[in-house]
């Protein structure tokens, strides 16, 4: 049984979106591996579990994408929350702009696309609007123009209630902007990767660009949970994660028992915690959680009410420049043009 207003004063902060009347948590639920697809397949009552927890632990804003399980994810969303009654009290961000054909995925936000993949998700989430709207990786082969333009349109029709994108540069999205507003970013962030933080964080931030940063525990590395013979099963994406080979994946690891360390020490949290604090200290506004089972979200709980100081952060740098004498960056997702 969730009671709303118990939940949101336990839970995380929330934050608006500016450009919009939403509000949403600045932790929400990520759904890439309850579609199945490269994270080693899923259970669908054990999801349907895990987006409903969600909600009991404060968050409102569930991250899904027509992709991610080839429509699964977005159908189990779906089950979840309108097949409950609960869409009044959710924000769903979802995706648009990758197409695919027997399990190969290619980029396309063709105006025609986005407008038939609208309805498309539309159905699968049982609902009559999409509270955050996002291209999912920049298509070069089409105009920003057109892209944004389908996009404004879609707005003004008040089937999305925020245009968003995802995986942009900053001159990817002044060009965007040049037709239609952007209300939200999704980049990839956390505390292992940083690469928005020269560039692309301070533009939204004078920008009025919300994001919601993906990967916050650096695909289960930063849950503490990893050991170095740790095996992933099947599709597994992390069975090709360049940070998860060998010898920088020990590197990597090493860095996390440091950090764990530090996290107990200094607050009496664990890594986890850490991780997800470090972002959203960093400022950006909601942190993607990515997870497939309930349990995965007690942490959650632990993330409000306390934040990093500047020493603190100076010790992290200090930590990952000791540790990681051979970093890489999350550029292995970016799917084929
Ligand atoms: P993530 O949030 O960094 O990691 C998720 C994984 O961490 C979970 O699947 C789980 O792995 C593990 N985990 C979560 N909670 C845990 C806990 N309490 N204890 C131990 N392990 C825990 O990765 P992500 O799912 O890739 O990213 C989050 C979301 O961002 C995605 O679901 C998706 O919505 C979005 N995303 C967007 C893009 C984009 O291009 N826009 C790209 C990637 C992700 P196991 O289940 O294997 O234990």
């Amino acid at each position: 049984m969730v009671h709303p207003a118990e939940t949101l004063a336990n839970g995380p902060e929330l934050a608006g979106i500016p450009g919009t009347p939403l509000k949403v948590s600045r932790v929400a639920v990520g759904t890439w591996a309850i579609g199945g697809w490269l994270w080693g397949g899923t259970d669908e009552a054990e999801s349907i579990a895990t987006i409903r927890a969600a909600l009991d632990h404060g968050i409102n804003l569930i991250d899904t994408a027509p992709v991610y399980g080839f429509g699964r994810s977005e159908e189990i969303v779906g089950k979840a929350i309108a097949g409950a009654g609960l869409r009044g009290r959710v924000r769903i961000a979802t995706k648009v702009g990758l197409e695919w054909k027997d399990g190969k995925i290619w980029r396309n936000s063709r105006r025609e696309r986005i407008l038939r993949e609208c309805e498309d998700s539309l159905r699968r989430l049982q609902t009559d609007h999409i509270d955050v709207y996002q291209i999912h990786w920049p298509d070069h082969a089409t105009s920003f123009e057109e892209t944004a333009d389908a996009m404004l349109s879609l707005f003004n029709a008040g089937k999305i209630g925020a245009i968003g994108v995802s995986n942009c540069s900053v001159d990817q999205m002044e060009q965007f902007r040049r037709v239609a507003p952007i209300h939200v970013l999704q980049p990839p962030y956390n505390l292992f990767e940083r690469e928005i933080e020269a560039e692309i964080l301070p533009y939204c931030k004078k920008n009025g660009i919300a994001t919601f940063g993906y990967g916050a525990l650096c695909r289960a590395l930063l849950s503490g949970r990893m050991r170095e013979n740790t095996v992933f099963e099947g599709d597994d994406l992390r069975r090709v994660d360049p940070k998860f080979q060998q010898p920088r994946f020990g590197q990597y690891i090493a860095a996390v028992a440091r950090l764990d360390e530090l996290a107990q020490r200094r607050f009496g949290k664990r890594v986890i915690h850490l991780a997800v604090r470090f972002v959203l200290d960093k400022g950006i506004t909601t942190a993607l959680w990515g997870a497939r089972h309930p349990s995965q979200l007690q942490a959650v709980d632990e993330v409000s009410g306390w934040s990093l100081d500047a020493a603190t952060l100076a010790e992290i740098d200090r930590i990952l420049h000791e540790t990681i004498t051979d970093p890489v960056g999350p550029g292995f997702m970016a799917p084929p043009e």
